[in-house]
């Protein structure tokens, strides 16, 4: 009999040795990648220096772009595009694979140290959609920069070596909690209490001893005062590694997962790319946590003056021509799905929801109640999506975030299809998204990077 069953099976069970080899050394060279690149900073240092040792040009310094001709844009040290300029026309439509950098944390205040009985503190602004209880009491390590009046810049990452001290932030005791544990979870913690402790030792100051003494401390190591806090990003992220999961290894455990994992195997795959068809360009976008407003988010111009560029320096300066370009071009949009949770599973409509190790999550919607502030991909881009997928037997799953009243999320999908891009979300589940430590599995991770490749690579 004919299966006509879309049956869904963990990509586990079908995978050879030699496939598990592969993707367990990829996990491995992800792991690292997580661990040098806490940060959006970080993350572009990262990719900017893999990006040109593959032969990759800062387009400000490239006159004129022929096929094969490799090429990125580095936006404020935030967010980086990156191209391969492909055997068709530009005009004709990219390929493009979005992500981004950022991730939920605690930024540091412009005003931040302080010091209460005996404690010095920094004050913290939380970035990104956090349940707050889970930041308390857990080791955290500050990166970031912090810019003198002159533009002296001083790199920042501290709580990460064995030998360095970390941070936390403490959390009442259960003897004492008795209101506290009453109150509903969102406002069990309070944001102004996600404080970082930081110091104890006085100085010996007439006033304020705690505060100078660390004061002091910054002066000798970086030379700063308590001012260049106000010309500074500092961010506050767990102190913790990216490790393996589970005694079969079969997991990632890590923070920032959301949307590294994405940004890191549209990388691989991107470098993989051989002489593609259609314009290849894979965009590392910032501020996606917090609704991609500035100019290293997606709502702002500057990917649209890199395209630009890209025209320009190919030889395409007709009118309308960016325009054109959006409107034939096809993305997929690489972000995170929530993975259903055994333990949650209630919030989760089982058919529709993403699971962990069935490979690539195509979304084609999301937004919350009724699909709003959804971009909804056309029905027959799925069709072309699939067919890629299905050529390369790359395994996928269509998805839902969650149940239809439950809640809801959005993704940078839908700034690209408002230029008339074909876009569809797709990326890989996650377990505990935007808690300190995420979970993925490393059958998807590998799956990702097969799929955005083989996007890249179609013709279609
Ligand atoms: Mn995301
Ligand atoms: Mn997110």
């Amino acid at each position: 009999m004919k299966n006509l069953e879309n049956e869904r099976k963990s990509g586990w069970e079908n995978t050879t040795e030699k496939e598990k080899e592969s993707i367990f050394k990829f996990s491995d060279e992800y792991i690292y990648f997580l661990n040098k690149s806490k940060t959006e900073r970080e993350a572009v240092r990262f990719i900017v220096e893999i990006l040109e040792k593959n032969g990759f040009k800062n387009i400000e310094n490239v006159q004129k772009l022929n096929t094969g001709d490799k090429v990125y844009y580095n936006n404020r040290e935030k967010s980086v595009y990156a191209a391969i300029i492909g055997k068709e026309n530009i005009e004709n439509g990219l390929n493009i694979v979005g992500s981004h950098l950022d991730s939920p944390r605690l930024d540091l205040k412009p005003n931040p140290l302080y010091e209460d009985t005996g404690f010095a503190y920094l004050k913290t602004h939380y970035y990104g959609g956090i349940k707050k209880y889970q930041w308390t009491a857990i080791p955290l390590a500050i990166h970031g920069v912090i810019v003198k009046a002159n533009g002296e810049k001083q790199v920042i990452s501290i709580g990460e070596d064995e030998n360095d001290p970390i941070f936390t932030i403490t959390d009442l005791l259960p003897h004492l909690a008795i209101e506290q544990m009453d109150k509903k979870l969102k406002e069990a913690i309070n944001g102004e209490a996600l404080t970082l402790l930081v110091g104890n030792i006085p100085s010996e100051e007439d006033k304020d001893k705690i505060k100078s003494n660390i004061l002091n401390i910054l002066n000798e190591k970086y030379g700063i005062d308590e001012k260049d806090f106000i010309s500074s990003e500092l961010e506050v992220v767990p102190a913790f590694n990216a490790r393996s999961l589970g005694f079969d290894k079969s997991m990632v455990a890590a923070y920032g997962q959301d949307d590294k994992v994405c940004a890191y195997t549209s990388l691989r795959a991107l470098l993989d790319v051989e002489n593609p068809e259609k314009t290849s360009v894979c965009l590392f976008s910032d501020k996606e946590e917090i609704g991609s407003m500035g100019n290293t988010g997606m709502e702002s111009h500057v990917f649209d003056m890199f395209i630009g560029e890209l025209l320009e320096k190919s030889g395409v300066n007709t009118f309308n021509a960016l325009a054109r370009t959006f409107c034939k071009s096809q993305m997929l949009s690489a972000d995170v799905d929530a993975a259903l949770d055994p333990l949650y599973a209630s919030v989760s409509d089982r058919p529709n929801a993403g699971l962990l190790g069935h490979g690539m999550a195509l979304v084609k919607y999301t937004g919350a109640r009724g699909k709003s502030g959804a971009s909804d991909a056309n029905a027959e881009f799925m069709a072309k999506i699939r067919n890629v997928f299905e050529n390369e037997k790359i395994d996928y799953q269509a998805t839902e975030l969650g149940k239809v009243d439950i809640g809801g999320g959005g993704t940078i999908a839908y700034i690209l299809a408002n230029k008339g891009t074909d876009v569809v979300d797709c990326g890989i589940p996650v377990l505990s998204m935007h808690a300190p430590y995420e979970v993925t599995s490393k059958f998807d991770i590998y799956t990702a990077y097969k799929a955005y490749k083989a996007f890249f690579q179609s013709a279609m």
